[in-house]
């Protein structure tokens, strides 16, 4: 079994989701009281907020990046960062190593694209929506069009994720908006829903909608599962980045 690298933190509610995830899915396929190997760095999300907000991405990738080498340093065979948000930054941190980045918009995409989804209304931060680094992802390598809220829509779905769930409360009324938004989405086309943010199936999932959802947290976390068990990926410790990227790709695309 290989080791899974959490970079989480971000925020904690939904590292909690990865890790029993991981475990619940190595106990579900190898039975008996088999768990994941999984080493877990989490971060204090203040600070990450704080450099979102400001716009300083070089200073976040250097942090993500450090904690992404004490990971392989502590043994991690892959990384996953626990984010779809800081995926923005997925290149500088699979930079900083020399184990695979699981990237979280390859495992939704292929999910969406393998049910025969084309036009999956994204459901993120604002940084995720309306920045090009997740959809253009999802057009490139899967021919995925994801649609995104209008702004008022764009602005409710944000405030939630970091005014609530990511500080661990669920409200009944946020739920009914999320419905809306999605109503919303389905009228302008959308043929299914992406809950891209890690916290976001905290409060609503495929039951609430009645058109195909696909949770990035629950998907993510899987991959790195199979990951973990399949035998394909052997000798990490000795790779170049470059190599490891390579793999990346032949693994999961
Ligand atoms: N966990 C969220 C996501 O998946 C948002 C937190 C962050 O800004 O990293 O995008």
């Amino acid at each position: 079994m290989k080791r899974i690298g959490l970079l989480g933190g971000m925020s904690w509610e939904s590292t909690a989701v990865y890790y029993r995830r991981v475990n619940e899915q190595v106990r579900d396929r190898l039975g008996g009281l088999n768990s994941a190997d999984v080493v877990l760095r989490s971060v204090n999300f203040d600070r990450i907020v704080t450099l979102q907000k400001a716009g300083a991405w070089n200073e976040a990738a250097d942090a993500l990046g450090q904690v992404a080498r004490e990971l392989e340093d502590a043994g991690a065979d892959m990384i996953l960062i626990c984010t779809n948000t800081m995926h923005l930054l997925a290149s500088e941190v699979q930079a900083s190593v020399g184990v695979p980045l699981v990237h979280i918009a390859d495992v939704t995409g292929e999910a969406v694209a393998a049910a025969g989804c084309r036009r999956p209304l994204l459901l993120a931060t604002r940084y995720t929506m309306e920045q090009a680094f997740y959809r253009q992802r999802l057009k490139q390598a899967f021919d995925i069009d994801a649609l995104i809220p209008d702004a008022a829509d764009r602005q409710a779905v944000h405030d939630i994720i970091f005014s609530e769930l990511c500080c661990g409360i669920v409200k009944e009324s946020s739920k009914e908006r999320y419905i809306q938004v999605v109503e919303a989405g389905k009228a302008a086309g959308a043929d299914s829903v992406i809950l891209g943010c890690t916290e976001i199936g905290l409060l609503v999932g495929p039951d609430d909608f009645d058109i195909p959802t696909f949770d990035s947290t629950l998907l993510h976390a899987d991959a790195a599962v199979e990951l973990s068990l399949s035998s394909t990926m052997t000798g990490t410790k000795a790779r170049t980045r470059g190599q490891a990227a390579d793999l990346h790709q032949s693994v999961l695309l």
